[in-house]
């Protein structure tokens, strides 16, 4: 039973103890008013016997004054409020009342016996003399005294049910939270993970801290490996819970099978495992070791549906040397886990020191990146790419931009590889691409010409299926045309990825879409290779634009690669133009577009609105140099 459902359960209990209590009191209450009532007859009774045993002669004798006298002693009694005295014909012979009260009795005698209403009690009794009815006596007793005894017997039954309750539900607050800490010291304490019947992260810890305290009494050194394992969600997702949890007993079983009966496993978390390679001090040990581990979880698992894929990231920490105490072990081999998940995943990553604070950081942007995009936190902003030829911003780049919550704005250069690593870019992707259509969307209804935005694709973008598809529907999505858009690619795409995604490339191209080639010179691509690739454009790398004018060889570079450009038909832009003369040098060896902070730094929306309606300079920067 867990904390809420105790303290319910108590809450529930101390209600039903507390209305019985009350529905006894009011029952005993009801019981006391009753016996109380009938003391008070049979005392008034009493009383009018007496009365009338003191009074006969006075009536036999019709001695008036002496029955007055008689009858005025009931004053004594403190709740008689009115007495009379019949003679046997039924009329008044005499009365007492208590001042302050109303007179009731007549001057007839009212019939023999006793009336309770609900302010007194009436009793009339014949007056006797040797069996002989002489007269009769008549008493009206108050019943106030009787409620205040109730009231006082209520009050105090009250008050015991208010200390009673209060004491009762302390204590049993203090029993509530006794209970509540044992059971989770209960829960704690229990050694076993109940989904695999490995060891949980309670004994891994203390098993964690016998190695460690054994090898600083006798030396020698263990390997940790923390297990993180690829893909899990995915099952649980397909699959349900159910599924998940025997993939993960089987996991269990599969770990338990490559590893020696001396070592310790333990699932330490919900698709975390961790194992002591126990008196394992070598690198390479560990190593091998984390490799078969890696090759086991290739074989698909069971399911009662489809066979489940998973893999394992696996991150070792040598202890006592990169790690002298529980949580610094396993903290280490963690990050070295999130190095293995950044290499791609399906292998191992060894911790080593520095790789601590850098780590930290990209753990910081991955987990910041999630949240961002799970609330599509991304903006994108525009650069504007200016004819050297009309003066008009004919071309676009957007550029995403995020701003981490704690580390504040993270530059695309460093998040987007982050991204790549943790498999996000495609989603980064995705809302950029979107963001930029429903802009040019809204420029175009505001009445705007737009020139072609270009949108950066990554690498890792182009391997994913369905780039193209993606791309085609965010453009109808927003009913623009093909020509709406183009795309930037570097040079590593081409080379790196091989033939494979060129395919998709043309396709892309063949939709009207054009591609350019980023950052170009930078890698190794010859001109004669970009030929037979789908682009149409062609983006120096700001590297070469720095030098320039003053680097002689810079200048013969970059006219160099203008030149060519045009020979194969590509439009060349200019990128990361920073000062007038650049701009005019470019022109001058007869560069398309030109991009860079002395034609306007990346700006927002609203700003690249008002840019797109102002009027071209009057001279457009350098000469006229056709396109060939
Ligand atoms: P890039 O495609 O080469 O983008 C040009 C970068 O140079 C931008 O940096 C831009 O702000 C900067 N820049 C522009 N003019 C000048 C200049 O005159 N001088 C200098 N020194 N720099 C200039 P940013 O925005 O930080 O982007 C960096 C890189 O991040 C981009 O390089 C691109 O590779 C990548 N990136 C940006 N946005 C996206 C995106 O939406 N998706 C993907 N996959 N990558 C993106
Ligand atoms: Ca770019
Ligand atoms: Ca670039």
């Amino acid at each position: 039973m867990n904390g809420s459902r105790l303290h319910s359960y108590w809450r529930l209990s101390m209600l039903s103890t507390g209305t019985a209590l009350l529905f006894a009191l009011l029952l005993l209450l009801g019981y006391h008013g009753y016996s109380k009532r009938e003391d008070l007859l049979q005392g008034l009774t009493m009383q009018a016997r007496l009365l009338g045993a003191n009074l006969t002669a006075a009536i036999v004798f019709e001695d008036g004054r002496t029955a007055g006298e008689i009858i005025g002693t009931a004053e004594s009694s403190p709740i008689i409020i009115e007495a009379g005295i019949y003679r046997l014909d039924g009329s008044l012979m005499a009365r007492f009342e208590r001042p302050g009260s109303t007179p009731v009795l007549g001057n007839v005698a009212p019939p023999a016996g006793h009336v309770f209403s609900l302010s007194e009690l009436r009793l009339s009794l014949p007056v006797r003399l040797e069996n002989r009815d002489v007269g009769l006596i008549s008493l009206r007793a108050s019943l106030d005294h009787l409620y205040i005894e109730l009231l006082r017997v209520f009050g105090s039954m009250v008050l015991i049910l208010i200390v009673s309750a209060t004491l009762g539900n302390a204590v049993s607050r203090r029993m509530r939270l006794q209970m509540a800490a044992a059971e989770s010291e209960i829960e704690r304490m229990a050694l076993y993970d109940r989904v695999t019947g490995l060891a949980n992260r309670h004994a891994f810890e203390l098993g964690l801290a016998q190695a460690l305290q054994r090898h600083s009494r006798e030396g020698g050194g263990s390997a940790l490996l923390f297990i993180d394992v690829d893909g899990f969600k995915k099952v649980n997702d397909r699959f349900g819970h159910q599924t998940g949890d025997i993939v993960l007993k089987a996991i269990g079983e599969r770990l338990g099978k490559t590893l020696r009966a001396s070592d310790i496993v333990a699932r330490i978390g919900g698709d975390e495992f961790a194992v002591i390679l126990t008196n394992t001090q070598s690198v390479d040990a560990a190593a091998l070791v984390a490799e078969n581990l890696v090759r086991s979880a290739a074989e698909p698992f069971a399911t009662g549906d489809a066979p489940a894929h998973i893999g394992f990231s696996i991150g070792i920490c040598m202890i006592p040397d990169d790690g002298a105490d529980v949580e610094s072990a396993l903290r280490n081999a963690d990050l070295a886990m999130y190095h293995a998940k950044q290499a791609g995943k399906n292998t191992h990553r060894f911790f080593s020191e520095h790789l601590g604070a850098k780590t930290q950081r990209g753990l910081d942007i991955e987990a910041g990146l999630r949240r961002a995009l799970a609330q599509r936190d991304l903006k994108v902003v525009y650069q504007a790419q200016r004819s050297t030829r009309s003066g008009r911003i004919e071309g676009i780049e957007a550029l995403v931009r995020w701003h981490h919550p704690q580390h504040g704005p993270i530059s695309p250069m460093e998040f987007i590889p982050v991204a790549e690593e943790a498999g996000l870019i495609r989603a980064i992707g995705d809302i950029v691409l979107e963001l930029v259509c429903g802009d040019i969307a809204g420029m175009k209804a505001a009445g705007l010409a737009v020139p072609p935005v270009a949108i950066n694709v990554s690498a890792r973008q182009v391997a994913q299926q369905g780039l193209a598809a993606d791309i085609l529907g965010a453009l109808a999505r927003h009913g623009l045309t093909p020509q709406a858009i183009k795309i930037e690619l570097t040079e590593s795409v081409f080379i790196d990825q091989g033939d494979t995604h060129i395919g998709m490339l043309d396709d892309i191209a063949a939709q009207g879409i054009e591609i350019a080639i980023d950052d170009f010179g930078t890698g190794y691509s010859s001109l004669a290779y970009l030929r037979d690739l789908p682009i149409s454009i062609l983006k120096i790398d700001m590297r070469f634009i720095r030098d320039l004018p003053g680097n002689a060889e810079a200048m013969a570079l970059v006219r160099g690669i203008i030149a060519m450009g045009h020979a194969i038909d590509l439009l060349v832009i200019a990128e990361g133009v920073e000062s007038a003369i650049q701009a005019e040098c470019l022109a001058q060896a007869g560069c398309d577009l030109l991009q860079g902070y002395h034609i306007g730094l990346p700006m927002d929306l609203p700003e690249l609105m008002e840019l797109l309606v102002a009027p071209a300079p009057a001279q457009a920067s350098g000469s006229a140099h056709d396109r060939q």
